[in-house]
């Protein structure tokens, strides 16, 4: 047989696993393209070597890791499509996907795309009338393969040229796992990720985070927005002060290595030497600000939260020398512990 080649969007869930191995089991090479963006996988990046290692020995399968942050940035700003339930985007988010997967078929000689959804499974996303939508607005309506609902669906490029045999593809439909469960059986995979898992975007609480940050009273314009500004939008106690700077305070040393490790050359970062309590990180605090003293006035505020969620002393919290670093200089801010009534509604 003359070797095909597919490129299967593999967000790591069993789905596309399972849709990776069945076309794999035709004797197709396929690779596995795992997108990241700092909403979903953005941990992968840490180790990609020892991730694809990871991913090779449990599934068998080949993964490439791509980071399409700044692209799925800029489109959060206004999906055609609109949100999920939270400040999810799925179907621009899918379109978005498998436009970029698309744009690589060339490159890797890919002849088809192949994705894990199942028809029914997912109330937005999976329906038949959106799956039609994401075809056509990705333009991939020939060339998109999905192979454990394609008997239920139209056939693709794919089945059409005999690349792939249409009699050994699935018709999964609606929301039970049993068939997907079987099947993992039958390829021995035992060990793979809980269903609907991983996507903050997708997710009640940080999406709302995240929302606020897209909304029109936000503290930056949707253009500014970057990476480390929603990495930073999951870390620790977020404040948004009246003036409008935006503070993020660690809840625990994780948090204060994270916000130590994600500053800036433009973000202050506050502390404690004396006694324990968490690190602070106001955000742009040498660009931010057009006048030095609401600037002064923040690092003030941020100096007082700082001393507030500090360790009491003696049941008590006297107040506290916070080591303030910005630009390169260092001062210590002299600060009382700031009233919760104050700051109560700054909580973002
Ligand atoms: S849950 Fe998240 S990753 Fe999945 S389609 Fe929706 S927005 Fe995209």
């Amino acid at each position: 047989m003359k070797e095909t080649k597919a490129l299967s969007l593999f967000s790591g869930g069993l789905d596309s696993i399972l849709a990776t191995r069945l076309v794999m089991s035709q004797g197709i090479e396929v690779v596995a393209i795992q997108f990241v963006t700092p909403f979903f996988n953005y941990h992968v990046l840490d180790d990609i070597p020892g991730h694809k290692e990871k991913i090779r020995s449990k599934f068998g399968i080949d993964v490439e890791v791509v980071d399409i942050s700044k692209g799925y940035l800029e489109l959060l700003r206004n999906p055609a499509h609109g949100f999920g339930k939270n400040f999810n985007p799925c179907i621009d988010c899918k379109i978005y996907m498998l436009s970029r997967a698309k744009e690589m078929m060339d490159e890797l000689g890919a002849k088809f795309l192949i994705t894990g959804e199942v028809l029914g499974q997912r109330p937005m996303s999976q329906r038949r009338d959106t799956l039609n939508v994401i075809e056509r607005d990705s333009g991939s309506r020939s060339i998109l393969l999905r192979p454990l609902s394609a008997k239920l669906m139209v056939e693709t490029e794919a089945e059409r040229e005999g690349w792939v045999d249409r009699d050994k593809l699935l018709n999964f439909s609606g929301r039970g796992r049993s068939n997907q469960i079987r099947l993992a059986k039958e390829y021995g995979i035992t060990d793979f990720p809980a269903p609907a898992g991983g996507c903050t975007l997708a997710d009640p609480i940080l999406s709302r985070r995240v929302s606020q940050l897209y909304s029109e009273d936000s503290v930056l314009q949707p253009a500014e927005i970057t990476t480390t500004d929603v990495r930073l939008l999951f870390i620790g106690r977020q404040f948004v002060f009246p003036g409008g700077g935006w503070m993020i305070l660690g809840r625990d040393e994780r948090d204060n290595d994270q916000l130590e490790a994600l500053a800036g050359a433009e973000d202050a970062l506050l502390w404690m030497e004396e006694r324990p309590g968490p690190a602070a990180l106001l955000r742009r605090a040498a660009t931010w600000y057009d006048d030095p003293a609401d600037r002064e006035e923040d690092l003030q505020l941020a100096a007082s939260l700082v001393v507030r969620y500090g360790k009491k002393i003696a049941g008590t919290r006297p107040p506290g020398e916070v080591t303030c670093t910005l630009q390169g200089n260092s001062r210590i801010i002299i600060a009382d512990p700031l009233p919760d009534e104050v700051f109560r509604s700054w909580i973002l």
